[in-house]
């Protein structure tokens, strides 16, 4: 039998790390994953010529269950720089005191990059998936993908790992669900919070005149976190000073479908009544995030759902667990558990 043809479908943490473990459980796979973009999906990090800015996830909180659960990937993401201690000061930081916090140095994208590179699997980008359907050819049964560019290819095995509504509106989706009104059911229960990241450069000779490198900001409608991203995780690198912005969730929803200049300028006015000794930024740059974070996860968090076993059609991420990277990383361990059982690839 020739080597079972898997495709991951989005190319985020949960994606990236169960193209890692599944390579490393089952070496003799094909693993494909699809991107639909060149980003690391909400560990997206925005970088220019003299510097970078996360503009999604920007810590790693570690608890101490995770931190047993998840060694193995805590000490080789150390082990290789990925990850380090997080140093900084954190204000209005509600968690366990028991909690470690980790930076990515080289951006949070860097966990993806690191994945995706250790893997040794194939990503192609700028493709998305549009439309997937069940082929047969009498003797095998192949999920056939299709993306908005017209690229098709047939798999073995397909996992979905990107947020749950945009799945439900691939093409195809929908109808296999047809027989399973209690899994479709629950799926469309899964919601997100929406979020507004601004990035904002100053000069490098600006003095920060605050102790915090991060700060979740109370009682304010607009903000809700800020972080000095060039003090967060390379305070030598000499470029300019990086301000990153996150709104709340109540100002997403009502702007959502704003022009996102008209945002950005709106979040930055904000920014400097909160701190009026901001100086005036020489760049900045808005993100929407639709889709940010998990606010109704999948019912009885199960790390993943199976929609068909032959062949077999998963789907996986933070919907599915928590949004954070231990939630994603879980889920990943979870769906590579799930289809080392199945007839296809328990080779
Ligand atoms: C503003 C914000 C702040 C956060 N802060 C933290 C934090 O501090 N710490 C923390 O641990 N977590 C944080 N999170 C949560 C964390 O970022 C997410 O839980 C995690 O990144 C989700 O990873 P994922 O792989 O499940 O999904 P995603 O990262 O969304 O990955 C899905 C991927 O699929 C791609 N895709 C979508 N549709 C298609 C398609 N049709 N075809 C092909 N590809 C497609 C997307 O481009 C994306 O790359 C934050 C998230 C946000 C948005």
């Amino acid at each position: 039998m020739s080597a079972p043809r898997v495709a991951v479908i989005g190319c985020g943490l949960t994606g990236s790390f169960t193209a890692l473990i599944l390579r490393r459980a089952l070496p003799e796979a094909s693993v494909t994953v699809w991107e639909k973009s060149t980003n690391a999906g909400r560990t997206f990090t925005k970088r220019t010529a003299d510097s970078s800015i996360d503009m999604g996830a920007q810590y790693i909180s570690q608890t101490p269950e995770y931190a047993e659960a998840h060694k193995r990937f805590y000490s080789e993401l150390l082990d290789q720089g990925i990850l380090s201690p997080f140093c900084g000061v954190i204000e209005g930081e509600s968690r366990s005191d028991k909690a470690k916090n980790f930076v990515a140095p080289k951006g949070m994208d860097s966990i993806v990059n690191y994945c995706v590179a250790a893997s040794g699997c194939s990503v192609l980008y700028n493709t998305r998936l549009e439309k997937l359907s069940v082929a047969d050819d009498g003797m095998i049964k192949m999920l056939t993908l299709k993306s908005e560019n017209g690229y098709v290819a047939s798999y073995n095995a397909v996992v979905i790992t990107i947020p749950v509504p945009q799945a439900l509106a691939l093409d195809g989706v929908l109808e296999l669900l047809d027989k399973k009104p209690i899994l479709k059911k629950n799926l469309e229960c899964v919601h997100y919070s929406s979020r507004y990241a601004v990035a904002l450069h100053f000069e490098s000779d600006f003095e920060i005149p605050v102790p915090w490198t991060a700060k979740y900001v109370c009682g304010n409608d607009a903000i809700r976190f800020v972080c000095w991203d060039s003090r967060k995780r390379n305070p030598q690198s000499g470029g300019p000073h990086s301000l990153l912005v996150h709104s709340s969730v109540p100002f997403a929803v009502e702007h959502l479908e704003e022009e996102r200049a008209k945002v950005e300028e709106t979040l930055i006015d904000r920014v400097q009544m909160l701190f009026s000794w901001l100086p005036k930024p020489t760049w900045s740059r808005c993100h929407r995030w639709r889709y940010s974070q998990v606010k109704q996860s999948y019912s009885g968090i199960p790390g993943y759902v199976t929609i068909g076993q032959s062949p077999p059609l998963l789907f996986g991420g933070d919907g599915f667990n928590h949004s954070n990277f231990d939630g994603c990383v879980e889920s990943a361990v979870q769906i590579v558990n799930a289809l080392s059982k199945m007839p296809i690839l328990s080779l």
